[in-house]
């Protein structure tokens, strides 16, 4: 838009962020602390996991209405952080092709951090030259010994755990010390080492020791998903966002619906963001000297692809057509089993963090296979507090083992014998899952669909996604893998194995599924090829910034979240530079 007649807010920032998640909350913390008057556009709600009125942690699941069950606007359930899910009233997104994305987004102050698995994983230097390596995907303009300073810097300031193992790929941290394994993962441990594959202690951000006095230490509720009320683990909310707010430097906005970046008809540079208040539906400008987009990666793209005007006619910084395009997903693939020797156990309390306490790294050569790229294995499993839907089909698992009497019993039941049936049977299976590197495609998009707004009048996107070979081929390998490890520790695995037909090949889950979206604002050194350059600046608006996972050409066989969160402290300390020398 080249005029828009809006009301405008008075003040002129020195930064406008859009989104407080990983991204747009250590963008907003790490200028606030320089200084910076930020404004901070968030869409969705205040939210702070240590206020009473939205603590859900330590709830009974007869405090819910619901037991805690899911519905469509809030898929994780009621005592789930996440203010949103697959699906939020009013802002639908499309898909073509016969194809399936599906978009996981929390309208939230701290976003999806909020609820998000805390595993922390930093890439390793082999994830930012896989093209070189490999002759597909795309190499990044930049490698691990640039991030690498800045993956420190998170450590000390957020913390997670782990252990040092020295894999050439899987780069150790700064480490908080780890929990110890429960009973199912030192069985997973114990048969996958058995047969060549490596368990080692998780990497979560979760304070298993203090690292300042504004946080507490984990006391081990397994909860995470709920958010934390001692702020000991990571969420944007309780550990970038709120501290910022608190160096009186940051102005925060909640229910600001971003629509579009403005800028200059005669300069190109950005000069603010117009938003739409979600409450009454007015449109508001807020002026700034520099933006930084941190909306998530289909979100910014959209922005961009929104913020049409004579001198950017293919949305902004997209003279190269790449905004929308490459945008890629972990694989996931899964398996569960029943293990016999996990039965009949005393109850004892074996709750731990809200996650694994251990994960297999990947450990083999990709030259040696017929897919390029490789994936971890997340486990599940033990003794939780059972909620709505718990149990996973206890009542059909004593068609597997003889009951007390030395009988096999057929499914189902009800009174004295289903109850013995839990007692036995709950907490004796365990999980694993596959989260896999893809390669990156051009033909996997989002656009802006022609047809549909949301309900405040924004354009939305319509995705096009679908799995090449070589994921397919991945999650064949993780199948068979997954039957390995399961007959190595004496499990039964439950259910048929997924074949080709099965899901998206081999029980390959639907693109969007694992909620690791990257690539759709690339940064290269090429304006051609790429929107931003190596600090995540936009080739042609050099005041113009993306601090999430859309200028990531690829994604590792990694959870993204820590690589995003040190490359927005990155991208932030050259703002910061730049400002200084007077660049910007
Ligand atoms: C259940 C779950 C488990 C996960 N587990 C892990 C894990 O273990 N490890 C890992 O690395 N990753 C995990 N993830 C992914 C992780 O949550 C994301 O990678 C991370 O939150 C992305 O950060 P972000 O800043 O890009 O976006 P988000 O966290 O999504 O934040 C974006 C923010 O921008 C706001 N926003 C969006 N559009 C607009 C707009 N137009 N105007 C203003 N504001 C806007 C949103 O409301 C939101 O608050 C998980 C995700 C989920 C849902
Ligand atoms: S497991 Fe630890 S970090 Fe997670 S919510 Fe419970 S106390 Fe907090």
């Amino acid at each position: 838009m080249d005029n828009p007649q809006l009301k405008k807010a008075p003040l002129v920032y020195d930064v406008a962020i859009v989104g407080s998640g990983a991204g747009g909350g250590m963008a907003a913390y790490m200028l606030a602390k320089a200084g910076a008057k930020v404004v901070l556009l968030e869409a969705g709600g205040y939210y702070d996991p240590a206020d009473p009125k939205y603590i859900t942690q330590m709830k009974w699941p007869w405090e819910s209405p619901r037991r805690g069950a899911a519905t469509e606007f809030r898929s994780g359930g009621d005592f789930d952080a996440a203010w949103g899910g697959w699906a939020i009233d009013g802002e639908p997104y499309s898909s073509k092709d016969g194809t399936e994305f599906h978009w996981f987004r929390s309208r939230m102050l701290g976003g999806r951090t909020n609820h998000w698995g805390r595993i922390s994983l930093r890439f390793g230097p082999d994830d930012f030259r896989r093209k070189s390596m490999t002759g597909v995907g795309e190499d990044w303009p930049i490698g691990y010994d640039d991030i690498k300073p800045f993956y420190d810097r998170v450590d000390k300031l957020i913390g997670v755990f782990g252990s040092v193992e020295n894999f050439p790929n899987e780069p150790d941290g700064i480490f908080l010390p780890p929990p110890k394994p429960r009973l199912h993962e030192l069985m997973i441990r114990k048969g996958a080492t058995s047969i060549g594959i490596p368990v080692i202690p998780s990497r979560l951000s979760i304070l298993t020791k203090p690292v300042n006095n504004e946080r507490g230490q984990c006391f081990y509720c397994r909860q995470c998903n709920r958010g934390c009320q001692a702020y000991a683990d990571f969420s944007s909310s309780s550990v970038l966002c709120i501290p910022a707010v608190k160096t009186g430097n940051v102005t925060l906005i909640n229910g600001a619906m971003a629509r579009e970046v403005l800028t200059d008809p005669q300069t190109g540079l950005a000069t603010g963001v117009s938003y739409v208040d979600t409450r009454t539906l007015q449109e508001i400008t807020v002026r700034a000297k520099a933006v930084m987009l941190g909306a998530s990666a289909c979100e910014s793209a959209r922005i961009l692809l929104n913020s049409k005007s004579s001198r950017f006619p293919n949305g902004l910084a997209n003279s190269s057509g790449v905004v929308g395009k490459y945008l890629n997903d972990s694989t996931g693939a899964s398996r569960s089993a029943f293990v016999p020797a996990l039965m009949d156990r005393k109850r004892y309390n074996e709750d731990g963090v809200g996650g694994m306490h251990v994960f297999t790294p990947w450990w083999l050569d990709n030259s040696k296979l017929d897919f390029p790229r490789g994936y971890h294995i997340e486990y599940g499993g033990g003794m939780g507090m059972p909620g709505y839907g718990f149990g996973g089909g206890i009542e059909a698992m004593h068609r597997l083992v003889p009951g007390r009497d030395g009988k096999m019993k057929q499914p189902g039941g009800y009174g004295a014998g289903f109850k013995d049936d839990q007692r036995r049977f709950y907490g004796a299976y365990i999980s694993m899952s596959g989260r896999g590197e893809p390669v990156p495609l051009e033909s996997n998009y989002c656009e802006i669909d022609p047809d549909k707004v949301d309900k405040y009048g924004i354009p939305v996107l319509r995705f096009r996604y679908k799995w090449s070979d070589y994921e397919v081929k991945q999650a064949k390998h993780m199948q068979d893998t997954f039957e390995e490890i399961i007959h190595a520790m004496g499990g039964i695995a439950l259910g048929p194995k997924p074949g080709p037909d099965d899901a998206h090949g081999y029980g390959l889950a639907a693109p969007g599924r694992i909620i690791h979206e990257v690539g759709t604002v690339r940064m290269g050194n090429d304006p051609k090829t790429s929107a931003l350059n190596k600090y995540q600046q936009a080739h042609e608006v050099k005041n113009l910034f993306v601090v999430d996972a859309a200028p990531f050409p690829s994604q590792g066989d990694k959870n993204v979240t820590w690589t995003i969160l040190a490359s927005a402290m990155r991208t932030s300390e050259y703002f910061i530079e730049q400002v200084k020398q007077k660049s910007l």
